[in-house]
């Protein structure tokens, strides 16, 4: 196994890639869809079944783990893959994102953010450096550069000068972060829909230098149209051999088009927020299990997938346990969703290396189009 952090692309096929992350922790196929284990667990999920489902990789928040337990409580108790037994990769976000949209009586200064805890009102402040040694005290192994994302739509002076900001906060970034051979720093590219200025971002960081780049801002209310115009130009603005991450996207569709546009990870709440809900994604659509017309349904929620939840249980169950409140309904849509993803990265993967990917997407759209599945 590698010591270093490597990213080789293996096959293209128009913008899309398909490649390995290597990293000491182990392989990252890409494109690579990171499940979301904000609080240091994915929600409904034993570690071995977010394995099982095909993950390479998760994503923690250094936000949420900051304030609960602490970074320091977790580097005591011998860092975050001990702590939640998962010894794969671990991406961390930098806590920029979420200091935003979920602290309370923020204050923004050149310095970085000061806050009160939305849990118990406990004053903190994250920069640059202090988010570098957060994520470093959890073990992380991609690092996120502290930035600062405005709300869309904002106007060119706004989305200026917050992209200034974050281009002055990654280089502190990258100074405090060091030289940690084995562990990535990933650069994020600002500039809401302005592509003058991602390009200007674009430069900055490159200038920089990091691991991987991602294309920052987006998914924050803009809309498909408008998110992939602007994928339209960014990731080629980034290096061509470093790999590009798509934070916060999305829906299997959003995937889909950023991964034709170049794009070689992403993350999402979504396929594990929608298992709490009885939301499932199937590749005939979203099917709600909360439907009254599943309560006789003696069929899986995908007669063709091959999840432990497909396998094993049906409509109607998942369709009671999910009116009776019980916790093995989360479990099993989640378990469900989370493989749907992966099965669609593996899709994306195989598609680039045969040379395909617009046969795949021709298919993917036809299958969607059909409906969630035939009357009984
Ligand atoms: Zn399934």
């Amino acid at each position: 196994m590698t010591q270093r952090f490597q990213f080789d692309i293996h096959a293209t096929d128009g913008k899309a890639r398909t490649g390995i992350i290597s990293t000491p922790r182990g392989d990252i196929r890409t494109p690579a869809f990171m499940p979301v284990g904000t609080a240091a667990t994915v929600k409904a999920m034993m570690p071995e079944s977010v394995r099982a489902t095909g993950a390479d990789i998760l994503l923690g928040n250094t936000y949420h783990l900051m304030l609960r337990p602490t970074a320091e409580r977790i580097a005591k108790l011998g860092g975050l893959h001990k702590f939640m037994n998962w010894d794969r990769p671990i991406l961390t976000d930098s806590g920029g994102f979420q200091v935003m949209s979920l602290a309370e009586l923020r204050k923004l200064t050149e310095e970085g953010v000061t806050f009160k805890s939305h849990i118990d009102g406990s004053k903190h402040m994250l920069s640059p450096e202090r988010s570098m040694e957060i994520q470093k005290l959890l073990g992380s192994d991609i690092v996120m550069c502290f930035d600062e994302c405005p709300a869309l739509p904002a106007d060119r002076a706004r989305i200026n000068e917050s992209m200034q900001l974050s281009m002055r906060w990654a280089a502190r970034s990258r100074e405090a972060f060091g030289d940690r051979p084995g562990h990535a720093l990933f650069g994020i590219q600002q500039g809401g829909l302005e592509q003058d200025m991602r390009a200007e971002s674009a430069a900055a960081l490159t200038k920089i230098g990091f691991d991987g780049y991602a294309v920052g801002g987006l998914a924050v209310g803009e809309g498909q149209e408008a998110m992939f115009g602007c994928l339209d130009y960014a990731p080629e603005q980034l290096p061509q051999d470093k790999p590009r991450y798509l934070m916060g996207v999305g829906k299997p569709d959003d995937i889909v088009g950023a991964v034709e546009r170049g794009i070689d990870m992403f993350d999402c709440v979504l396929p594990s927020r929608s298992g709490r809900t009885g939301q499932a994604f199937t590749r005939r659509g979203v099917v709600n299990v909360k439907n009254a017309r599943h309560m006789d349904d003696p069929r899986p929620l995908d007669e063709d997938c091959t999840c432990p939840c497909c396998s094993q249980y049906s409509r109607a169950y998942l369709s009671h346990v999910f009116r009776a409140q019980e916790m093995i309904s989360s479990m099993l849509v989640t378990w469900h969703n989370l493989h749907y993803y992966q099965e669609l990265m593996a899709g994306l993967r195989a598609a680039i290396a045969a040379g395909d990917l617009a046969g795949f997407v021709k298919t993917f759209h036809e299958a969607r189009a059909l409906g969630d599945i035939e009357p009984l």
